[in-house]
């Protein structure tokens, strides 16, 4: 058995280290297909991960990186063989199983889904954890029954990386999309993708009246805290928001007003412990729902060794669309 290289996350007297260096192939953890990583991403999560902001790594030694797209390179499960394409999100990687910074990853097969045909290991991790999560939340809104006939949908976070490819995906299913941002420089950047406003983040940040003027049928908010709570005040009667993120924090000041005097629905949204059905259902919408033009716009491609300076300004909310990491 050899070495391959990985991001490796070490506890330190303080917190903990990251450094890119060999991992060894025999202290990869249990699994019944052993993947070879072509791309990776950096989602919000992988930043508080590399820079030990938040305690998302609950094992040492660990290999950062919550998701991947690769080829299989040895298979014991009877669903994957040598070659097969595969997806895999969450599910632990990167906090309790080691992860996808590495040129090598052992799984359990049950984790893994096919990728879809017209899509690439390369755009699977284009679209990533933050474009699998928007999904979600599109699914969610649609379950509860919204359509474009509803009315306007409001994405916060526009610019980042669930709110991009939200916004990408709802503008081309024909929902009329508010995008808000806290930067209003990216406003052409979002019209781009598709939204029909850009509102800035600022109008929604305050605290939140029990009930406010009656604004969108729906939203997909990765912020939480104030902005979540001013968008329930903000929905229309029978109206739901998806909520998957906490970007500005993961309180939820806000009342019952909304939900017992409009009918408003909170659907929360989970990506790391999805059932694999539902995942399945996820990345075959986004072969079919999100415009492979707008994808390649909101995507810029670092390598490993930029993972750990990438990881610090995810956090400070500098990066805007998605980033992919290019492992092997
Ligand atoms: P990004 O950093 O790419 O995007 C987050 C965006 O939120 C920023 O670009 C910024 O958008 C906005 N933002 C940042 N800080 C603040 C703030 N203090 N107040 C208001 N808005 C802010 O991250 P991702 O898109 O990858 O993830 C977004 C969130 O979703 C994270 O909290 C992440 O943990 C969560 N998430 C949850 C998942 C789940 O399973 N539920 C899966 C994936 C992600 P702008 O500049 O446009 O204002």
């Amino acid at each position: 058995m050899g070495t391959f290289k990985a991001i490796r996350i070490d506890k330190a007297d303080k917190g903990t280290t990251a450094a890119l260096t060999q991992f060894d192939e025999a202290e990869l953890m249990e699994g019944d297909v052993t993947v070879a990583v072509e791309w990776s991403t950096l989602n919000y999560k992988d930043g508080l991960a590399v820079t030990g902001k938040a305690p998302v790594v609950r094992r040492f030694p660990m290999i950062a990186g919550i998701d991947f797209a690769g080829t299989v390179e040895q298979s014991s499960h009877p669903a994957w063989k040598t070659g097969d394409k595969v997806v895999c999100n969450g599910w632990g990687m990167g906090e309790t199983h080691l992860g996808a910074y590495a040129e090598k990853a052992r799984v359990k097969g049950d984790w893994l889904v096919r990728l879809p045909d017209g899509i690439s290991t390369r755009e699977a991790m284009a679209i990533g954890t933050a474009g699998y999560t928007a999904m979600l939340s599109v699914l969610a809104l649609e379950k509860h029954g919204l359509t474009p006939k509803s009315g306007p949908i409001v994405v916060t976070g526009a610019a980042g990386g669930v709110g991009s490819v939200a916004s990408a995906v709802l503008s081309k299913l024909g929902y009329h999309v508010i995008a808000s941002t806290g930067r209003m420089s990216e406003a052409d950047y979002l019209k781009g993708l598709g939204a029909a406003e850009v509102i800035d983040r600022a109008e929604l940040a305050g605290p939140a009246k029990p009930l406010a003027k009656e604004r969108w049928a729906g939203g997909v908010d990765s912020v939480g805290s104030t902005t979540l709570a001013n968008l329930l005040s903000m929905t229309k009667y029978g109206g739901a928001i998806a909520a998957c993120g906490l970007a500005a924090g993961m309180d939820l000041p806000s009342s019952v007003a909304p939900f017992i005097l409009r009918g408003v629905c909170l659907l929360g949204i989970d990506s790391v412990m999805c059932p694999i059905e539902q995942r399945k259902l996820a990345w075959n919408r986004l072969a079919s729902d999100l415009d492979k033009g707008k994808l390649s716009d909101i995507t810029h491609e670092i390598g490993l060794d930029q993972v750990i300076g990438a990881g610090a300004e995810i956090l400070a909310g500098k990066v805007r669309g998605r980033i992919v990491v290019k492992i092997l």
